[in-house]
This record gives C-alpha cells, structure tokens and sequence, in this order.
C-alpha cells in the first residue's frame, strides 16, 4: 500500500521507519527541513521517566523503552542517556506519595533519600531540611534531535521517500484513494494517510474543533564553573524534577555548554505558523530563581536559549484518532509537553491502526 505521513518530528519520523519496515511504499512529508526548530521535537534532550502518578504511563513507557532501545541499536550511535530521574519535593508532597505509589504497584524499584543523603550522591543539587528526594534509575534523557534524525535515516536506507520544505495544504478523500495537495500545488495518490503535524494538527483539520492548544514554551542553558563541570556529568548527576513547581534540569549533555533547566507549566498561546518570540528576561527570571535555591554551584549567566512548543489536550493524554468519517486517515498529537519518550510508540501503534483503517 502507498501511505503517507504528514509531518517529520518524533511521531513521524519514527512512524515512517516502522511503516518502510513493514514493507509499505511510505513517503514523507515535512513543511520545514528534518531537525528544524519551529516545532516541538528539537534539541539535545527529552526526560525518559518510569515516574509517574498515574501507572498506565509506566507501563507505556516499559514498552517504549523497548523500542527506543531497538532504534539506538540500529541507528549504531548513542540516542539513550541512562543518568536516572530525582523528584524533589516537600516531604509531605502529595504528587511524590503518588508516583511513589505508582511505582509500587507496577513493581518499579526506587529510593527516598534524605537532605543528607542526597547531597551525598548528588552533591550539584540542593535539599532544604524539610525536603526528600524519590531517586528512579531507569530514566534520562533522549537526545532528541538525534532521535528524529536517526528514523529519517534508517527510514530511507529502507526506502522511504521524504520530501522536506512541502507543506501539505489539503486532503481530499476520494473513494478508490485519498489524494494530498501540496501548498505549490501538486498532487499525490495515496491508500492510506497518517497525520503526525504536531502543533499544526488543527490548522489541516479544521473542522474537526480539536479541543488541542498550542503553547509557546522557553528553556535556557546556564553556564557551570568548569572547575566544577565534572560534577555535572550524566554519570554523576541525574536529571531533576521539582514536585509541584515543575521546574526541571538536566545534567550536562555533552553537546550544549552548560546546564538546561526549563518549566513545565503552560507558556502563552501561539500560532505556530508565527515565528516564536525570542526568550526574554520574562522566561528567565523564574529559571534564575530556581537555581538560586536548587543548583547553587551554577551561575546565572545564560550560554543559549530557545523555545518550542506544546500542543496541549486537556487531560495531557495523547490523541490517536481516525477521521470520523474516514478510517484510511489517522491522526496522532501525542504532546502535551511530555511526549516525546512515548513518540516511538505511539509512532507504532498509529501505523498499526492506520494500516488496519
Ligand atoms: C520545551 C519542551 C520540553 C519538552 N520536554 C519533554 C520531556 O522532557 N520529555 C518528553 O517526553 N516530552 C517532552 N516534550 C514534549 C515532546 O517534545 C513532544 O511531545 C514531541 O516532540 C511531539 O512530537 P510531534 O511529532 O507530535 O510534533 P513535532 O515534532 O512538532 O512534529 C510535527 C511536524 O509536522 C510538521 N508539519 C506540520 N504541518 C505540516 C504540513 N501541513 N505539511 C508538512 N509538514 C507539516 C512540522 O513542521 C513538524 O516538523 C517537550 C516539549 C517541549 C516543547
């Protein structure tokens, strides 16, 4: 069958190379080029965590890991950091009762480590006395761009075909095949069609009202005393969650000067067709505050900065969906800020669904 899938970031990307591996004529295509920065799926690194409150997610994730193991193995280079997760949080927080709980009844080891105990093992990161720590090791980061990168790659080698700087402006569904329009015009034949356009997803299908809004989010890399960069390595430190303010931070990735710490809450509503407006001091000062009480061997000077964006469904869960009135076209927004671990899953269970449509 010939199918096609609209947008290259992390769904689409890894979807395009279980398609091709399926032995279908799969073609992609991206509006920007592959690894662009105007969506929400670039950059050096994306939390992987087992840690959640609510344990479907630990589930989904043993079974993403799985398959982001599969794609480092044939990509031949190194997509995984394997650093572990740290929440921090009152030791009264209900949000780390919660995972902890979770974690228990899915059967997942971890530890609560005391003030002491964590500036022990993690001495970069600071504890108030009132404070404890729930350590996770099977979690990290995905180098995420990379991600994306290598399911393009691994996609053509099997061969896929991907268009890039096509913007796909229209679907029409006919009877015998589904025909796509590109914005210069041209026209394509397809059997089925996967729709993986991230924070565009409701600009292509309007009427569908999609209850889905798309925020524009900042992060920033700040600078570490290179006497003390040792400290900050992956093996050392282990990426940082913060219970109830959400801010997090990841140790040094080996690519980026400095350190990323960013915020989990939702930022201002964005056309993503509208270039985002750059960090400013606005986006930073929440940061500068959370390093002065959680990271006081870093500084406050900022090395690089950039946004992204989330597009958000009310319940944070992800949408994989046919049309309703036409099953040989699926859609999958699977954001809502924490995606990307889950995108080569999803990526392979909406390529099952689609090609059964
Ligand atoms: C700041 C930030 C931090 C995050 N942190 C985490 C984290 O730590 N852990 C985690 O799991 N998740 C995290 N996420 C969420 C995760 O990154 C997203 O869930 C994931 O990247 C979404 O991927 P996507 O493929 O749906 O969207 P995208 O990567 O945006 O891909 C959609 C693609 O479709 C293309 N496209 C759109 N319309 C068209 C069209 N008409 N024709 C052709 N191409 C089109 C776009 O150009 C784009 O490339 C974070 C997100 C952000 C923004």
């Amino acid at each position: 069958m010939r199918v096609a899938i609209i947008g290259l970031g992390a769904v689409g990307s890894a979807a395009l190379r279980f398609l091709i591996k399926q032995g279908h004529e799969a073609v992609g295509y991206e509006q920007f080029t592959r690894g662009h920065t105007r969506g929400s799926s670039h950059g050096e690194s994306r939390i992987y965590r087992l840690t959640y409150t609510d344990p479907s997610y630990t589930r989904l994730m043993r079974r993403a890991y799985e398959l982001w193991q599969e794609l480092q193995a044939e990509a031949g280079e190194e997509l995984i950091v394997p650093c572990g997760v740290l929440w921090v949080g009152e030791a009264v927080d209900p949000e780390l009762n919660a995972i902890a709980r979770a974690l228990q009844s899915e059967q997942v080891d971890f530890e609560w480590l005391s003030p002491t105990e964590a500036a022990v093992r993690f001495p970069t990161l600071h504890l108030e006395p009132f404070e404890r720590a729930l350590f996770q090791r099977e979690g990290g980061f995905l180098r995420a761009t990379d991600c994306v990168q290598a399911n393009l790659r691994l996609a053509e080698a099997h061969g896929a075909v991907i268009y890039e700087d096509t913007r796909i402006a229209r679907l029409e569904l006919l009877p015998n095949h589904i025909v796509l329009e590109t914005e210069q015009g041209a026209l394509e034949r397809f059997d089925r069609v996967l729709i993986t356009a991230g924070a565009w997803i409701p600009k292509l299908l309007p009427a569908l009202n999609l209850p889905l809004v798309v925020t524009r989010q900042t992060y920033a890399y700040f600078a570490v005393d290179a006497s003390r960069e040792p400290l900050f390595e992956p093996t050392q430190m282990p990426v940082w969650i913060e219970a109830m303010h959400h801010f997090y931070g990841f140790p040094s990735d080996g690519r980026q000067a400095g350190v990323k710490i960013a915020l989990h809450q939702l930022g201002e509503t964005h056309d993503p067709d509208l270039p985002a407006r750059p960090v400013d001091e606005n986006d930073l000062t929440p940061l500068r505050a959370c390093i002065q009480r959680r990271l006081p061997q870093v500084s406050e000077t900022v090395l690089h900065a950039g946004t992204c964006l989330y597009t958000n469904a009310p319940d944070e869960k992800f949408l994989i969906q046919p049309l309703p009135d036409d099953p040989r076209v699926w859609f999958v927004s699977a954001c809502s800020g924490h995606g990307f671990k889950f995108s080569i899953l999803n990526g392979h269970e909406a390529v099952q669904k689609v090609m059964a449509g």
